[in-house]
């Protein structure tokens, strides 16, 4: 073995290669066998190649998991001496054993060799749950996938057939690296396959850096399966799988994830492609949770800021109508500060809260109906004041029906409307409204500050009624 310790001296750093289909590391020696110098470059060296360009990988590099290469010093002699392992491409962040220690080298094949029998059961399982199902079918163990094209292929761990379509389950084992990870998800992705990942353990306490990788762009939800869910498959007749999953949960005004986790059945999935091209299978859209999260942030947010001057104006706006402000000054005194403080705020007021040209009768319409009577004028009950603003204040019907739905004044309008004259109002102002008649169509300059005041109708205020009300009954 003389040949052997000559290059090993310059060649010490990868004297294994990691077997991905029995989780073995294979020395050197016994990756060359007892062939001569031909066999090994038939047999080894040209096959291995080749099956790199058919984008297999049975053997990478125990440490970082890239394909492994048999390279050839330059020797003279034709001997088998003179091969050694290489990264198929050079990559300068891994180092083999170089600085490990043996209790290191040791433990790291320990774990692969514990994972070769781990990944033996985890298939069983997978299959014995998809037998169960009798919507699988055409379920195959390792058996090549090949693309539409017939140029690529894959060997997932188990691939079945889900009501027509077709799906890979992929076992998540320490000897899963992210660029095998990325390479499947384009590859299925691109076949129209969908991939599911099965993780060993689902405890997130437990997740190494690459089943965050699967977990994070899986819309935050993990799977496996165990003699659980194979024992509950087998008792439902569904595929079982159990599932972890984060929810964005609001507190206060922060977003905190809450991990969750529940047995989940695979016909419960949604499948789809995020927005980084990513195939995704889950059971909890979390991205979509996430937003609502955020949304509801925001809105509280917003509201803790605004409260105060809304509330402000109402409470103004209710004291200047029921005359609880005696004189002129005693009005300027309430309502000046108002007019700098939503100047501040982009909203222009008149300086004179009575004024023509302002948003007065706007807010008397809309008030009112918030508060279920008329806020300012001595008339009885909402359908009077109804007829009022149909008469006089037709621009402001608008919002007086947005903030009469909005605060359920249905019953109230039926009980003072015995004889159907205001239902009769009604039809006739959408009628207008429809049609696109300007005399009963809100001025939209004051809009921002109405959406302001008035978030609970906001939505709908600033839309066109025609694009509102319900379509015009047609009479008998
Ligand atoms: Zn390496």
């Amino acid at each position: 073995m003389t040949g052997f310790t000559a290059f090993a001296a310059k060649e010490q750093s990868y004297p294994h290669v990691l077997d991905r289909e029995t989780g073995a590391w294979v020395s050197l020696e016994s990756f060359l066998g007892r062939g001569d110098y031909g066999d090994v470059i038939a047999d080894k060296r040209v096959a291995l190649k080749m099956a790199l360009h058919d984008g297999r990988l049975r053997y990478v590099c125990p440490w970082c998991g890239n394909a492994m290469f048999l390279a050839s010093l330059r020797l003279q002699d034709k001997t088998i001496e003179r091969f050694y392992f290489k990264h198929q491409f050079e990559n300068t962040a891994c180092s083999g054993i170089v600085g490990k220690g043996d209790e290191a080298i040791c433990a790291q094949q320990f774990m692969g060799a514990k994972e070769g029998e781990e990944h033996k059961r985890f298939k069983a399982r997978v299959l014995e749950s998809l037998n169960a199902d009798r919507d699988f079918s055409d379920t195959a163990l390792e058996k090549r996938h090949v693309s539409a094209d017939r140029k690529r292929w894959r060997q997932p761990d188990v691939q079945s057939t889900w009501k027509g379509q077709q799906v890979v389950f992929e076992a998540q084992m320490s000897t899963t690296f992210l660029h095998v990870i990325t390479q499947r998800m384009s590859f299925y992705a691109h076949e129209g396959v969908r991939l599911l990942w099965l993780f060993r353990d689902l405890n997130p306490n437990h997740f190494r850096l690459t089943e965050d990788d699967i977990f994070y762009s899986n819309n935050r939800n993990g799977f496996r399966v165990t003699d659980e869910t194979v024992g509950l498959s087998r008792a439902t007749g569904r595929f079982a799988l159990e599932c972890v999953w984060l929810v964005p949960t609001v507190v206060g005004e922060r977003i905190e994830d809450q991990w969750q986790t529940q047995t989940v059945f695979f016909d419960e999935l949604r499948h789809d492609t995020s927005q980084h091209g990513v195939p995704r299978s889950f059971y909890f859209d979390y991205d979509k949770a996430k937003a609502e999260a955020e949304s509801a942030v925001r809105r509280q947010k917003q509201e803790r800021r605004d409260r105060p001057l809304r509330d402000a104006m109402e409470s103004f706006c209710l004291d200047l109508w029921a005359h609880r402000l005696p004189t002129p000054e005693a009005v300027h005194e309430r309502w000046d500060p108002l007019v700098v403080e939503f100047a501040r705020r982009g909203f222009a007021l008149p300086d004179a809260p009575l004024a023509e040209e302002g948003p007065n009768n706007y807010l008397q319409a809309a008030y009112s109906a918030k508060h279920g009577r008329s806020v300012w004028s001595r008339h009885e009950d909402l359908v009077k004041l109804g007829f009022h603003i149909f008469d006089v204040r037709k621009k402001t019907l608008w919002i007086y029906r947005l903030m009469l739905e909005a605060y359920g004044r249905h019953e109230h309008m039926k009980t003072h409307d015995p004889n159907r004259k205001w239902a009769g109002k009604a039809v006739e102002y959408k009628g207008f409204m429809r049609n696109n008649n300007a005399a009963y169509l809100p001025s939209r300059a004051f809009d921002p500050l109405l959406c302001f005041l008035f978030p609970e109708v906001a939505d709908t205020l600033v839309k066109h009624p025609r694009d509102v009300l319900p379509p015009e009954r047609t009479r008998v």
